[in-house]
Order: structure tokens, then sequence, then C-alpha cells
């Protein structure tokens, strides 16, 4: 099978990803063999090419927003057949034993694997992936439109839990978002459906602050420039420490920041005073099979329709080059 290889990170400018010819993986007893028919490219995954994260598998196939169909099943496999529309996700596996498996923490595992990081992912003709940690893809979505759900998606959905704004209510609710990517495009519409008003910081006037716009956004602005209200939380989407500060800034009392990413540049000192009067500023770190699965239930119920810019198999590069210099409108899918 064709399949895109990183062997070292580079800069992305420098086209590190080389096509090559590998064998089709052959999936375990506990796998699914999928024909990949689309992929969606990640923020994680420029990381990842760049050296952002510490290199894991050399070379490695990146890629962790999958679609894909069942051609071959391992033999303790029930809960899919050969033909399955199916998505892989970031989450890959865990050990199912350290104290966060066991106290349904376990998207912290302490020896979790993640797809197109430490386990070859999507950018590729076939993937093998653990049935346990497989969805089924809803039909109301097409395959490129599925394939951003998978990450961008369901981060954004866990996002918007750890707002913990269902303890205060919904409604009425006002909720920043800070970079406007595809996980800020598929989080508004969750959030507008749930009651929320959407404040939307991000640059890129052409692309991305005219889709949030489009998207329902009830203020659009630029990443410095401060919205006219005080947030009940905030999502930082965008990899900028710089933007921690910003949001505190214009957060209510007992409000949270939710930092959306694996990796940010560092967050410089702020005044004890932003965050006095029990604000809080959390990561989130990755995802739990709940997550996934409650996400698409109520992604295909509203439906989410994600915005996507897709890149033909053959330019994988020129797909994350776009990602890195902003130039995608919604999310970037790869098709295979
Ligand atoms: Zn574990
Ligand atoms: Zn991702």
């Amino acid at each position: 099978m064709k399949a895109w290889l990183l062997d070292n990170p580079q800069p992305v400018d420098t086209r590190p990803l080389k096509v090559a010819e590998v064998p089709v993986p052959a999936p375990r007893d506990d796998e699914v063999l999928l024909r990949v028919d689309a992929c969606g490219i990640c923020r994680t995954d420029l990381h990842v090419v760049e050296g952002e994260l510490p290199v894991q598998r050399s070379p490695l196939v990146p890629g962790h927003q999958i679609v894909g169909h069942v051609t071959a099943t391992g033999a303790r496999v029930e809960s899919f057949k050969i033909g399955d529309r199916v998505g892989v996700a970031w989450l890959n596996r865990t050990c199912g034993k350290c104290e966060y498996c066991l106290t349904g923490r376990e998207n912290l595992c302490e020896r979790a694997l993640f797809t197109g990081w430490s386990v070859d992912g999507g950018y590729a003709e076939y993937v093998s992936a653990p049935a346990s940690f497989t969805y089924h893809i809803p039909e109301e979505f097409e395959d490129v439109q599925a394939a951003p759900l998978l990450c961008a998606g369901i981060i954004g959905y866990r996002c918007l839990r750890l707002t913990r704004l269902s303890e205060t209510g919904w409604q009425g609710a006002r909720l920043g978002l800070y970079g406007f990517g595809a996980a800020g495009h598929i989080t508004i519409q969750l959030a507008r459906s749930r009651g929320a008003e959407v404040y939307v910081c991000t640059r890129d006037r052409e692309r991305h602050q005219a889709l949030a716009h489009e998207l329902g956004a009830t203020w659009v602005g630029g990443v410095i420039e401060e919205p006219p209200v005080k947030l009940d939380a905030a999502i930082i989407f965008a990899p900028a420490g710089e933007l921690v500060p910003a949001a505190l800034r214009v957060l209510r009392k007992g409000g949270t920041v939710v930092l959306g990413g694996i990796h940010m540049s560092p967050i410089p000192s702020f005044d004890y005073s932003l965050i006095y009067g029990e604000r809080i500023i959390r990561s989130v770190a990755n995802n739990t099979r709940a997550d996934g699965r409650e996400f698409l239930e109520e992604a295909a119920r509203l439906p989410v329709q994600t915005h996507v810019q897709t890149f033909p198999f053959d330019h994988a590069n020129d797909a994350l080059i776009a990602l890195k210099n902003d130039a995608i409108r919604g999310a970037g899918v790869i098709v295979i």
C-alpha cells in the first residue's frame, strides 16, 4: 500500500513526509483492518511532524481522524463486520489496569498509545486499529464530513464539558473561543445548540473570522481584541500561551479557561488578581471513549455541519503547510 512516512521531525515547509510502498498492516486478534477513505489533518499532526512532540516511532505514518471501511477483522472481534464504515481517533489503546483506567479516566492512562504518534495512523491506504477503540460513523455524515469529528469534534466536546457550564446552565451562557480552526467551527455549533452565546477571537479575517460569523457567533474579533462582555468560560484552541492571561482578563468570577491543545507556547506570568475569584485554568488531555460516543450522537442529532477543505492523497505536505499558515477554512481532510 501507499503511505506517507515521517522519518525525522522537520519544519513542515521542508516537506518532511515521503510517500512509500509499505506492507498492508496485519490486524491483531482484537483489531480491525480499514481501507482508509478520508483522514482529517489536525494541529497535533503538525506538532508531531515538526517535533514539538517527542518522537515515539520512526518511521511513522501520521494521521488520527480516520474514516474507512472494515476489510478484515481479527479473530476476537465481534463488534464490527467487513464493510462497516468506522472511525479511528487519537486514543488508540489503553492499558485497562492503571489507576486512571480503573477510575473512568482512561484519557490519562499511563501506558496509552496514540494513533499517528506511537502507532501508525491514517495518511495511508490501510490502517489497523483496536476494535474497542473504533467508532461506528453515523449515517448522517459523508466520509469527508465525518473525518474532522474524530479529533477536532471529540476534543471540542470534551472542552465544552470541562467548562462546567452544564452546572450553571447553558442557556444564555457566554463562551469565548480563542482560535477558530477545525475544533472551533464544530464546538460553536454544539455550544449554540445548547443555548450559549459564543464570542470568537481569532486571526485571519478572511477565513476564520468570516466562518465564525456565518456559524452564528455573537461577536468576532482579532486575537488581541477584548470581547465586549465578561465571559462565563473560555476555550483556547490556539497553541499560544499569551492567550491565557488575555482570556482570564475577561473571565467572570468562578469561570473556567479550558486549554484544548496538546502543546502550547510558554504562558507568560500574570498577576494573581487575574485568577483570584475562583477562576480555573485546566487543560484537556485526549479523550475517553465515552466522550467519543456521546459526541458522535450529539453531532448526528444536530447534525453538525463540518466545513472541510479536501486535499488529494498526494498533497499531504501541502495540507500541513496550509494548516500551519491558517489557510484552511474549517477543517482540512486528505482524501484517499
Ligand atoms: Zn491505563
Ligand atoms: Zn487531533
